[in-house]
């Protein structure tokens, strides 16, 4: 059996490394594909976390700059202009005096927040990971 260092998932490793393969739930911080992919399984190394911790510490830093220039009515608040049957949708930028402004802003900053919480709870989870892992096998997997 080998684990994916950095999502945890069961993943089959070939001559030793873990193939490539997916994130199931895409948050803002991920990338479509893992970064454990083509790694040691966690059972022989943790030495891919510390730099996706800092990753994600990067995109929290960021997140939080977004977050607080919205209050602020300092970052362009978008909403989808429906364009008619087979055009779809256009992002559009609100303006503080449009109608429904505030409330496009409150479901943005929502969204914001709550991929932050998840953001920090990916980040607490893997320095966790890190901290307890232990050499599970010697190659022989
Ligand atoms: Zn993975």
């Amino acid at each position: 059996m080998s684990h994916c260092q950095l999502c945890a998932r069961e993943i089959k490793s070939k001559l030793g490394k873990i193939a490539h393969h997916g994130y199931t739930r895409k948050q803002g911080w991920q990338s479509k594909s893992c970064n454990g992919a083509r790694g040691l399984p966690y059972e022989q190394s943790r030495d891919l976390i510390p730099a996706e911790i800092q990753r994600i510490l990067q995109w929290i830093g960021f997140q939080e700059v977004k977050i607080k220039m919205m209050e602020e009515d300092k970052a362009p608040v978008y909403h989808k202009k429906y364009l008619g049957f087979n055009k779809g949708f256009k992002d559009e930028v609100l303006k503080p005096s449009d109608a429904y402004y505030k409330m496009y802003k409150e479901s943005s900053l929502n969204m914001l927040k709550s991929e932050l919480k998840s953001a920090n709870m990916q980040k607490d989870w893997l320095q966790e990971r890190y901290n307890k892992w232990r050499l599970m096998s010697n190659g022989n997997i």
